[in-house]
């Protein structure tokens, strides 16, 4: 299958050439041409698989055949949980669109709100916003949705363990009724699946891979140590390794900067992104790991969504997620567009809780490596084994018969419901 085929046009397919993409990925071959015959769809795309493509494409398509924006007006709508996504989604639209007469806009919080204004007086074809500033923006005025054609909403299980879900509403509310949807998840839990009811009208299924797995190519490993050791343990793989490009994760942004300081002893170049430093920091931070002046780049969760990077060979959880979703969309940073990668989480004894519930999301057990030198005095835990669930326990006969409730009985065993070691989502929101 190439892109021709497809059904694009020809200054898209220009552009694919120019950035060198020869063959579509699965999902842009399902997406592409159902989102050109105007059907709303829920995909469960993972990161990395080629997703931004799949829906922005045939919407620069879909939009190169109606009216101008007229001031102040949106054409179409990507809703976005962070800035950094942000900022990737928008840098795509530009290449994408390099041979097209099309405008987009990306908008998002943390900056002067100004500019933005300025810029949406002329009216845009595709904006690009996380939830908060859109909202800001459409009560000072300054966007309207009247011309809106298409809504996109990408990493929507993202959007929702952020807390969203309020500004969602908000944010539909203002839409017109009448428009194209496109709901875009690495995961699908209970929620996002009630989250569509109320966007996605009779849409088209896009399943590119089992839900809740995440790309094959990745080799995951993890080395058990104690918690303390934890830096020490990373500087040695590093080392050992000679890992030149690896994006660490860590749970706090204290811990982030603590990392960074350790790494620095030890002669290892890196820096930190995460929710205390400005956006400029945060860009010089990535633009220095892109360009390899620095070899580590250490990201809490929030800070880290929507980073792009080529060709990331490894990614290591110093500590692990707290919601097990979050290790997908970590190691979904290698790996990408078709590369191996491996991803390397440092576990201590007070998180196999996580563990197990990160390896029953994977559907197996993480292969577990043993550093010489390393070897933890508080041992982590074997999980049981996700494959092999614990056999059902014969009901016992009732006494006397009783009314029982299977539906509730089936929502709590849900699977997909996943709050983890007690967190709510409010501590995530303030992580
Ligand atoms: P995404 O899942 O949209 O974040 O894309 C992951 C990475 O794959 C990005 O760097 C894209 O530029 C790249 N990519 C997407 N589609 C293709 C393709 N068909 N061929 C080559 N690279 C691609």
């Amino acid at each position: 299958m190439s892109f021709d085929q497809l059904g694009l046009s020809v200054p898209l397919l220009r552009a694919l050439a120019e950035l060198n993409y020869k063959t579509p990925t699965p999902i842009q071959t399902k997406a592409i041409p159902t989102v050109l015959l105007g059907k709303d769809i829920l995909a469960c795309a993972q990161t990395g698989s080629g997703k931004t493509a799949s829906y922005s494409l045939p919407l620069l398509q879909r939009l190169g055949n109606g009216q101008r924006p007229r001031s102040n007006q949106a054409r179409s709508l990507i809703l976005v949980p962070t800035r950094e996504l942000a900022i990737q989604v928008g840098d795509n639209l530009q290449g994408y669109s390099l041979h097209t007469s099309l405008r987009s806009l990306v908008v998002y919080g943390g900056v002067k709100i100004n500019p933005q204004m300025q810029k949406l007086r002329g009216g845009v074809d595709i904006l690009v916003a996380t939830p908060g500033r859109l909202i800001d923006l459409h009560q000072k005025n300054a966007v309207r949705f009247q011309q809106l054609e298409t809504l996109i909403l990408d990493e929507a299980d993202r959007m929702l363990d952020l807390g969203f879900g309020d500004e969602l509403k908000t944010i539909l509310h203002a839409l017109p009724k009448k428009r194209q949807n496109l709901l875009f998840s690495a995961t699908f839990s209970a929620d996002i699946r009630e989250l569509a009811t109320t966007i996605v009208h009779k849409p088209v299924e896009l399943q590119i891979d089992t839900p809740n797995t995440t790309v094959p190519s990745i080799n995951h490993w993890l080395v058990p140590v104690d918690k303390t050791r934890k830096p020490q343990l990373l500087i040695h793989l590093i080392k050992q390794h000679e890992w030149s490009r690896a994006l660490v994760f860590v749970k706090t942004k204290k811990g982030a900067d603590r990392l960074v300081t350790a790494l620095g002893k030890a002669d290892i170049k890196s820096a930190a992104i995460h929710g205390d430093k400005s956006q400029a920091l945060r860009r010089r931070a990535l633009d220095s790991f892109k360009q390899k002046t620095i070899c580590v780049l250490v990201a809490t969760d929030v800070a880290a969504r929507g980073i792009d990077i080529d060709q990331l060979p490894q990614v290591v959880n110093l500590d692990l997620p707290i919601v097990a979703t979050d290790y997908i969309h970590r190691v979904g940073r290698t790996a990408r567009a078709g590369t191996d990668g491996e991803a390397i989480s440092l576990v201590c004894a007070d998180e196999h809780k996580q563990l197990i519930d990160i390896e029953q999301l994977l559907g197996k057990l993480i292969d577990r490596q043993y550093e010489p030198g390393f070897e933890p005095s508080h041992e982590v835990p074997e999980s049981p084994s996700p494959l092999r669930p614990s056999k059902p326990k014969k009901p016992k006969k009732p006494k006397k018969p009783k009314k029982t409730n299977t539906l509730a009985t089936t929502e709590k065993l849900s699977p997909h419901t996943t709050t983890i070691s007690g967190q709510t989502e409010r501590h995530r929101k303030h992580r």
